[in-house]
C-alpha cells in the first residue's frame, strides 16, 4: 500500500438508479416525471443569452429565489437554493449536524442519508418503521443531533399526516428537523407552515420530480432566516457559484408556470390511482402511495424475478436487495401508455409463473 493511499477518504457511494443509453426503454426506475418541463422554461432556454456564460452567475441566485418566494408566499431570506435537493441536504448535513449525538432517520428511507452521514463523519442511528412501514413519531423522542425524514417517505411512498410531523418537531425543539418533501406535490400537505412557527425546521423540495426537471439540478429549502444564513455561510465557504446562469433562468421560468405544474401533477395522480387498481388486480400489495411511485410486492412471484423479467422486456423499475424490502418493486408512475405496457408485461410474467407452477 502506498503511503498516500492511507489518506484517501474511504466512502461507499450512493448507487443511483440506472440511466440506460437506450431511449426506447420504459423507464420507471428513478421517479422522474414522464412529462416534459414547462413550455415557459423551454422559451426561457431558447431565449437564453449565451454570452452571459462569460460571466459568473449571481451567487445569491436572486431570480430563482425571488420566484420561489413569490410562489410560496415566503420572504426570500427564508429560502436557500442548491444543485438539486441532494446538494441542499448534503449542505444541511455539513451545516447543522455537528453534534456528538447521533442524527436520526428512518431505517427504511432515502439511502443517501447514511451516505452523507458517513461522508461528513456524522454519527447516526436509524429508527425502525412499524410493520406497515409507517414512521412512528415516538421513536424520535430521544436525544439526537438532528432529524431527517422524507414525507412522503421513500421508497415506501407513505405520507405522514402533518399532526405527526408537528409532534416530532414539538418533541425536538433542541435539534434541527429536516423534512425532505421531494414527493409532497403528489397529494400530501407540505410542512412549510411549520417554518414560520418553529425556528428549528427546514423543509426541502426539488424540481426533479413534480417539475419535470431532474436534469437541470435545482432543489430548495425553506427555513428561518437564521438557518438560511447559516446554510449560505457554508455554501459561500465551499463554492459560491453552485447555481449556474442557465439553471437560474430556466428554473425561475418553470416555477412561474403554476398552471402547467398543476396539470402535470393532476395527470400523474390520476395515472397513479388507476395503477393502484391494476396492480391490485394483478395480485400486488402496496402501502398507499401519495408519491409518483408505488412500492409493491406480489403475493406469489418474487420481486427479484419480476425485476429481471421486466428488464428483459425493456421495462425498468427499481429493486432494492435489502432486508425487509427485498420482495418489493419501486415503480415510478409514467404516462398511461407506459403503464399499460407495464401491466401487460406483468400479466404475461405472472401468468407464465402460474402455469409453470401447475405444470
Ligand atoms: C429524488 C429525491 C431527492 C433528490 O432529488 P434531487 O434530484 O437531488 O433534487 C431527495 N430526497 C428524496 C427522498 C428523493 O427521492
Amino acid at each position: 500500500m502506498k503511503n498516500w493511499e492511507k489518506y484517501i477518504r474511504k466512502v461507499e457511494p450512493y448507487v443511483p438508479g440506472e440511466q440506460p443509453e437506450n431511449t426506447d426503454v420504459v423507464k420507471l426506475n428513478t421517479n422522474e416525471n414522464p412529462y416534459p418541463p414547462s413550455p415557459k422554461a423551454y422559451e426561457a432556454a431558447r431565449d437564453f443569452d449565451f454570452d452571459r456564460l462569460r460571466l459568473y452567475p449571481d451567487p445569491e441566485a436572486g431570480v430563482l429565489t425571488e420566484e420561489i418566494a413569490r410562489r410560496y408566499n415566503m420572504s426570500s431570506d427564508r429560502i436557500f437554493v442548491g444543485v438539486g435537493s441532494d446538494d441542499v441536504i448534503s449542505m444541511c448535513f455539513m451545516t447543522f449536524f455537528n453534534s456528538d449525538k447521533p442524527v436520526l432517520f428512518p431505517d427504511i428511507s432515502y439511502s443517501f442519508y447514511s451516505v452523507w452521514a458517513e461522508l461528513h463523519r456524522v454519527k447516526y442511528e436509524q429508527v425502525s418503521l412499524d410493520e406497515n412501514f409507517n414512521i412512528i413519531p415516538e421513536s424520535f423522542y430521544r436525544e439526537n443531533g438532528g432529524i431527517i425524514f422524507p414525507n412522503p417517505n421513500a421508497p415506501t411512498a407513505l405520507y405522514m399526516e402533518l399532526e405527526k410531523v408537528e409532534d416530532i418537531i414539538r418533541h425536538n425543539q433542541d435539534s434541527i428537523v429536516i423534512i425532505d418533501e421531494a414527493y409532497i406535490d403528489f397529494g400530501g400537505k407540505s410542512a412549510i407552515e411549520f417554518v414560520d412557527k418553529y425556528d428549528n425546521v427546514l423543509v426541502v423540495q426539488t424540481f426533479s420530480k413534480s417539475r419535470s426537471m431532474a436534469g437541470i439540478r435545482i432543489g430548495y429549502a425553506f427555513g428561518s432566516p437564521a438557518l438560511i444564513r447559516a446554510l449560505n455561510d457554508v455554501k459561500f465557504s465551499f463554492n459560491s457559484y453552485t447555481m449556474n446562469a442557465y439553471s437560474l433562468v430556466c428554473g425561475s421560468a418553470a416555477m412561474a408556470d403554476e398552471e402547467y405544474f398543476n396539470e402535470c401533477v393532476a395527470k400523474i395522480i390520476k395515472t397513479r390511482e388507476n395503477a393502484k387498481s391494476e396492480l391490485t388486480r394483478l395480485g400486488f400489495e402496496f402501502p398507499d402511495s401519495k408519491a409518483n411511485f408505488i412500492f409493491a410486492a406480489h403475493r406469489s412471484v418474487p420481486a427479484a424475478y419480476l425485476f429481471e423479467e421486466l428488464k428483459k422486456r425493456g421495462i425498468y423499475v427499481r429493486y432494492f436487495n435489502k432486508p425487509r424490502i427485498d420482495n418489493y418493486l419501486r415503480i415510478s408512475v409514467g404516462t398511461d401508455d407506459q403503464m399499460k405496457k407495464l401491466f401487460y408485461a406483468l400479466e404475461e410474467i405472472i401468468d407464465g409463473c402460474n402455469s409453470g407452477l401447475k405444470a
